[in-house]
């Protein structure tokens, strides 16, 4: 059974101090929503202060990224086996900053997710078409050549081991959120098409990323194909990011009715 997800994602934001006063006003409230799961990617040098403050509560720690190769000559690169050495439980894998900002390639982008996989971690795949993609109408072709480069080098037992966040690079920090049935039509495409190589993968949960707010999660959390969302901007506001993991939680408390 799919459970929904809220995965925050800090990016390049705060410090330290921050991120612990962070922790410590969302953990108390989310002890409460038992429903749902939760994590929180954060910076890498923070990974090993933020493991420690989650510790004993519902929250899993996360990174944003990780090497695509093994140990060894790669100067500023952070491995799996390092992401793992710190208690990271999720990474996110191909994000489009990472894509777009760093040059990423869906070919780099899959042996990240491998290296993610080899080591233990939960890869949090992210796919999404520019404004201009949607707009010229190849939404589908995008995301589909994203996962089946993924597919293709990792195979589908991998896959059946991560998570894939539909994140709409148009939505993403600009307050854009697609709607309830453009993330639906989107992540039911998605899922028929990761299914459609292997049966088992109808169960991978699929996340919605993409200008997430406690305003708009409910709406987007009750559809039948959204598993919860990666969220940006709203995961560094302590209110924002509780009111979005309620909505999960009222989301799963609805289908167990
Ligand atoms: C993201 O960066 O993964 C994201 C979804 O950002 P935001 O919620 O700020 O749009």
């Amino acid at each position: 059974m799919r459970v929904k997800l809220v995965a925050g994602n800090w990016k390049m934001n705060g410090n330290l101090a921050s991120g612990q006063a962070l922790l410590k006003a969302i953990l108390p409230p989310l002890a409460a929503l038992n429903r749902a799961r939760y994590a929180v990617c954060a910076p890498f040098p923070y990974l090993v202060a933020v493991g420690q403050s989650l510790r004993g509560s519902n929250v899993a720690p996360g990174a944003q990224d990780l090497c695509q190769f093994d140990d060894g000559a790669y100067t500023g690169g952070v491995s799996g086996a390092m992401l793992a050495d710190c208690g990271c439980h999720y990474v996110i894998v191909g994000h489009s900053e990472r894509r777009g900002v760093f040059g990423e390639t869906d070919e780099v982008v899959a042996l990240k997710y491998a290296q993610a996989v080899k080591h233990g971690l939960t890869p949090i795949l992210c796919v999404g078409e520019t404004l201009a993609e949607r707009e010229a109408g190849v939404t589908e072709t995008v995301v589909s050549r994203q996962l089946d480069a993924v597919m293709r080098r990792c195979g589908t037992d991998a896959l059946a081991r991560g998570v894939i966040a539909y994140e709409p690079v148009w939505a993403i920090g600009t307050g854009k959120t697609a709607t309830p049935q453009q993330a639906q039509a989107v992540h039911a495409f998605i899922r028929g098409r990761i299914a459609g190589a292997d049966r088992r993968l109808a169960e991978v949960p699929v996340l919605y990323g993409g200008s997430v707010k406690g305003s708009n999660a409910a709406q987007l959390f009750a559809m039948p194909d959204v598993d919860g969302g990666l969220i940006g901007g709203a995961s560094l506001v302590g209110d924002e990011f509780v009111a979005i993991c309620r909505a999960a939680q009222g989301a799963e408390e609805t289908v167990r009715a």
